[in-house]
């Protein structure tokens, strides 16, 4: 807790008719209407039916049939919600496959590991790479090695990332994943293996993508689950460990798309909030905290939404992103759906009033960054008295990002909110074997619904303009 987060609470616990004085009528109706909404998540099955039927599609991953095949449903589903203007706007891309894949333990004491193949990874010879582990902890330690000093070698980057409540530490896990297969290969390295970019200690291997930027030729690259990653390490304690990695992934031209659907605003059907997810998900669970929840979260929010008997005076608009795991080699951001959507709707982007995504699970949000300047308004302080009895406090006024997906939207200068989700548990299990339906918990998705509903009520039925609550550079 910091002193600003104090200070709202503080606010938000002065008498309520002092603070209620303050509004028109139709910003008291507006603030009942958010608390109703919030009232009517909680009591809903909607969200959490939602993610089973979309997990019952299986892995998701970009490109493949069951994306399509989902993204076909969630298209279907939206339109009869009475959600208008759905499209499918398709994009193509690389479908990564996986295939099959192995990694064993040579010498000294022959075992199988389990690890899996990084996506974006090429296919190792057929007979496999053999080679001696040289162990990193850093992304640092690994880069700065001479070249051609880890010839013939496997090289491995160990970074145990630590469990914290906002996620904070998985920056630095991507970025070993991203860049040490190319920092491997510029060392002369045969392979690259990492500890899994995530939290759990069993024997779960977490997939990821990685990008290959360097100077040389891409190696194949594996993650190793933290079981695995520790017997190494004890092994490595007492001499040379050798491994054998074996992959014959493969990569194909392929489709995937992002679907959009609107609730047209009454008054300003110009003006947008746009709020997203993404559909697709890594292949090895079925996508059920990363980000089936986040699609559900954000159909539940608008189906309450569009059920009130008025309509809010602002457009909503969800956004169902395609490829938000995998990159393309000419994309700056490595975020295709995210970029394919930003390059169709460059001509509208001055309509947006402000964007924000749901892809962080599907356990509880404890906290809310509004757009610069706007948590210390009467309409700041109108959010956090709707979204207080949630057990969420509006913490900052300078969200960090909004989501990966709209990252190319933030970077042209829409404002963006951010949800926090209590990411305590989600490394245990995204991007595993483990991220199935089975690991939601109802009540926190149920939370996320309210809290979502409630506040793009308020944005949407509101006028504030958070462009111009922004800081402007010269002052
Ligand atoms: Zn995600």
């Amino acid at each position: 807790l910091n002193i600003a987060a104090i200070a709202t609470v503080a606010f938000a616990l002065t008498p309520l008719a002092a603070q209620t004085a303050r509004l028109s009528d139709a910003q008291a109706r507006s603030e009942a209407t958010a608390a109703e909404l919030r009232e009517r998540a909680l009591e809903s099955n909607f969200a959490y039916e939602f993610l089973r039927r979309l997990t019952d599609f299986g892995p998701r991953l970009a490109g493949s049939r069951g994306e399509r095949a989902a993204a076909a449903w969630v298209s279907q589903e939206w339109r009869s919600l009475g959600f208008r203007n759905v499209q499918s706007e398709p994009f193509p891309l690389l479908l990564w496959q996986r295939n099959e894949e192995t990694a064993e333990v040579v010498s000294p004491h022959p075992q199988k590991l389990r690890a899996t193949a990084l996506g974006g990874s090429p296919a190792t010879p057929p007979e496999g790479i053999v080679g001696e582990v040289a162990i990193f902890k850093t992304l640092d330690d690994l880069s700065n090695v001479p070249r051609g000093s880890l010839s013939g070698k496997i090289a491995m980057l160990d970074y145990h990332m630590p469990r914290t409540e906002s996620g904070q530490g998985y920056n630095i896990a991507t970025a070993g994943r991203s860049a040490g297969p190319g920092a491997a290969a510029d060392a002369g390295a045969a392979a690259f293996v990492m500890r899994s970019a995530g939290t759990d200690a069993g024997r779960s291997p977490h997939a990821g993508l990685t990008r290959y930027r360097g100077s040389s030729a891409p190696i194949p690259a594996f993650a190793l689950s933290a079981m695995d990653a520790n017997q190494i390490e004890r092994l490595a304690e007492r001499g040379p460990v050798r491994l054998r990695l074996w992959s014959n992934a493969s990569s194909q031209p392929a489709q995937s798309q992002n679907v959009i659907a609107e609730i047209p605003g009454v008054e300003h059907p110009e003006q947008i909030v746009v709020v997203g997810a993404h559909l697709d998900s890594w292949d090895l669970g079925t996508g059920a905290v990363d980000d089936a929840a986040g699609v559900a979260v954000i159909t539940a929010a608008a189906k309450l939404i569009s059920q009130m008997p008025r309509r809010p005076r602002r457009t909503i608009r969800l956004v169902s992103f395609g490829a938000e795991e995998v990159s393309q080699p000419a994309d700056p951001f490595g975020l295709f759906g995210a970029t394919a959507y930003a390059k169709t709707h460059s001509s509208d982007l001055h309509r947006y009033v402000v964007a924000s995504e749901s892809d962080l699970g599907a356990d509880r949000i404890y906290g809310l960054d509004l757009p610069a300047g706007a948590a210390s308004t009467a309409f700041g302080q109108q959010v956090q008295r709707v979204m207080l009895p949630l057990g969420i406090i509006v913490e900052a006024e300078t969200p960090p990002n909004g989501g990966a997906d709209f990252l190319p939207l933030q970077t042209a200068g829409v404002p963006i909110f951010l949800l926090k989700q209590d990411a305590t548990r989600y490394f245990d299990l995204h991007h595993t074997e483990l991220d199935t339906f089975d690991e939601v918990e109802k009540g926190q998705l149920d939370q996320n619904v309210a809290a979502w509903a409630a506040l793009l009520w308020l944005i949407a039925n509101g006028d504030v303009d958070f462009r111009e609550t922004l800081p402007r550079p010269n002052q």
